[in-house]
């Protein structure tokens, strides 16, 4: 588990994404500025030398978009990476809402996956893999970002739909940039726990590779605390203009 004093690696991609979610983070983000990662411009030689220095033992893949979106067209990508990781015996990790093939999946250790209480397509196709065995290619995190629609009754209803299925880890996540949401999680985290329940505080817990950038950065919005804390301020202003 990272902290904010022991960080991760994660390399943010932003292959792009159909979901539309009404808070979403990637569009008005200061550092990828809506580009899609070009494989063609990828600075292999720099990245493979963040991964040999890190002392993080996982490389993440995360976004900007869903890291698997069009999976299809970004197997060399993911190849490689694996293929670094592996030289520097790290092991793959992921954050997506996407399944790809077990082919693919089972390059990684571990998926957080993002489900929301209310996306049934999504859990059938969950509930359909677990079935057909995913479970022993890789280890799943089921992942809900807590909106201030999620009663305690939505909550303890979802972990039961989880675990019924055979996903023992679900994590809550704090919402970034929405006031309302980021105090109610404080509420529903002293209401709800159980084995394998984590309430994750909104945080910086690794260190980001923007494949749009070739640079690392120490916080996902900057450099520093500060560069943080002003983009949370905006994501807020946003989220008044969309309500
Ligand atoms: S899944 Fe992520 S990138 Fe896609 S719309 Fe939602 S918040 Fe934005």
């Amino acid at each position: 588990m990272y902290t904010e004093t022991n960080k991760g690696f994660t390399i943010i991609t932003n292959f792009g994404c159909d979901q539309h979610c009404k808070y979403c983070i990637t569009r008005a983000h200061p550092i990828l500025k809506n580009q899609i990662t070009d494989e063609s411009k990828i600075d292999w030689e720099y990245l493979e030398k963040c991964i040999s220095e890190t002392t993080a033992p996982t490389v993440n893949l995360s976004g900007g978009g869903d890291p698997f979106f069009q999976w299809e067209k970004h197997l060399d990508f993911y190849n490689r990476v694996y293929e670094i990781a592996k030289k520097y015996e790290k092991q793959l990790d992921v954050h997506t809402r996407i399944l790809p093939s077990d082919e693919l999946i089972s390059k990684f250790r571990k998926v957080g996956l993002t489900v929301e209480y209310w996306n049934e397509k999504q859990f059938n196709t969950l509930k359909d893999r677990v079935e057909k065995g995913i479970l022993l290619l890789t280890k799943i995190r089921v992942i809900e970002v807590v909106g201030t629609d999620f009663t305690e009754d939505i909550c303890k209803n979802y972990i039961k739909k989880i675990k019924g299925i055979g996903i023992p880890q679900i994590t809550f996540r704090q919402m970034f940039g929405n006031k309302k949401a980021y105090e109610y999680w404080n509420e529903l985290s002293q209401k709800i726990s159980g084995e394998g329940i984590l309430f994750l505080k909104d945080g910086e817990y690794h260190n980001y590779y923007f494949t749009t950038e070739n640079k690392v950065f120490p916080y996902f919005f900057g450099y520093s605390e500060k560069d943080r804390e002003e983009w949370k301020k905006k994501y807020e202003e946003l989220e008044q203009s969309c309500a």
